[in-house]
């Protein structure tokens, strides 16, 4: 079957007790065993609910897990929270220098407590990133498109990169969502998402989700998880599989919107330069061609000629657009990187890896395109005329 008819059918089947179209909530938190150390399928909900399962079976259908499986976790960081509990004292992280800044602070200001040393490097040119991987590298964690510069990284070349180096490679493919990108078809082992974002699409939940296409590396992240316990609620799981169903439809008009933003944007006298690898002048754009397909994606980001004090008044002024950390959702968000959604990298880091002030960062809504681009053009009016 194809994406779209999976992510309506696969774990979303009828109830067989009742013929209920949507598969009940099951709000338990624990089951009745048939009997003394005989265990039935399900036992305590942390371990498993078939609400959860329900969800996991769906993503696992969409990112293409085979043998392995995907789990749903209380939010993305908790799902990269997880993948680090595959490290110990001494182990090192080499990630993109392009990564959402809750990674960022979670690397930096808790696993280097634990003795995981960690370094940041340009993950554009594979090459160069594997210059960086040491002896003691047991993990590789990259985003593409990057936030929140929109970089775009070779999946294939850093997995190889990795694993000839006997490293875990991991992303986050929140921006890409399985609709445009299936990372575990390109060698990587480790696929995380933010389900707050396009996977629920409705700015109503927080989730996470990994997906792995081995049972080994499946087993590992059930045990992880099952042992440190943040895992999502039923109701969470019914509203990210409810998500889901319309995913497909939402990311690519997303894409359709984010792309005709972006045409329309580049050219404009103010604007120094537009993030988005939709457009032939990306420096990623053949790469993003041949790792994405039916579109580059609803979010952008754009720097302003005028700099700092205008991006403050033109991310003030827009209305549709609303003034607010996350993305992925059918409304459309604005938001000043370096203050906001990157505010946890150091001020070195920050402006080591081109997260200026003067950075803008959009999620594309579907809200119809003359409005927001209205909306745009009367913000560019606004932050000029003070
Ligand atoms: N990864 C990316 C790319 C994100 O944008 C975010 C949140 O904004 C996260 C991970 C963390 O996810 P959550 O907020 O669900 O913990």
């Amino acid at each position: 079957m194809k994406f779209r008819t999976r992510a309506i059918h696969h774990g979303q089947e009828k109830d067989p007790q009742t013929g209920a179209v949507t598969p009940p909530v099951y709000f338990t938190s624990t089951f009745v065993q048939p009997g003394a150390g005989d265990w039935g399928e399900y036992d305590y909900s942390r371990s498993g609910n078939p609400t959860r399962t329900a969800l996991e079976t769906t993503a696992a259908s969409l990112e293409g897990c085979g043998d392995g499986g995907a789990l749903a976790f209380a939010s993305g960081m908790a799902a990269i929270h997880c993948v680090t509990g595959l490290l110990k004292s001494g182990d090192h992280v080499l990630a993109g220098s392009d990564i959402y800044g809750g990674a960022y602070r979670l690397f930096h200001k808790v696993m280097n407590r634990a003795g995981v040393e960690i370094s940041l490097a340009d993950a554009t040119d594979p090459t160069a990133f594997a210059a960086e991987l040491r002896p003691s590298t047991k993990l590789v964690w990259v985003e593409s498109p990057g936030n929140p510069r929109m970089s775009i990284c070779d999946y294939a070349a850093i997995a190889e990169v990795a694993h000839r180096h006997g490293a875990l490679m991991g992303c986050d493919n929140t921006f890409a969502t399985p609709v445009l990108c299936r990372p575990l078809e390109q060698g990587v082992d480790i696929v995380m998402h933010s389900a707050t974002k396009y996977y629920g699409g409705h700015g109503d939940v927080l989730g996470g989700l990994l997906a792995v296409s081995t049972k080994e590396l499946y087993d590992q992240l059930y045990f992880l998880q099952n042992a440190t316990g943040a895992v999502l609620g039923p109701m969470d799981c019914f509203l990210v599989s409810r998500g889901i169903k319309t995913m497909e439809l939402r990311v690519l008009e997303q894409s359709r919107t984010a792309m005709r933003l972006a045409e329309w944007l580049d050219p404009l006298p103010g604007v120094e330069r537009v993030l988005y690898a939709g457009l032939p002048s990306h420096p990623g754009h053949a790469i993003a061609k041949r790792q994405m397909q039916g579109g580059f994606g609803g979010m952008l980001s754009l720097e302003l000629k005028a700099g700092y004090e205008a991006a403050k008044r033109f991310v003030g002024a827009t209305k549709l657009f609303q003034l607010a950390v996350s993305l992925g959702g059918v409304e459309s968000l604005i938001e000043q990187p370096a203050s906001m959604s990157h505010a946890s990298y150091d001020a070195a880091d920050r402006a080591k890896h081109g997260i200026t002030d003067g950075l803008i960062r959009l999620s594309v809504g579907l809200e119809d395109f003359d409005d927001l681009r209205a909306d745009l053009q009367q913000a560019f009016d606004a932050a000029a005329s003070v």
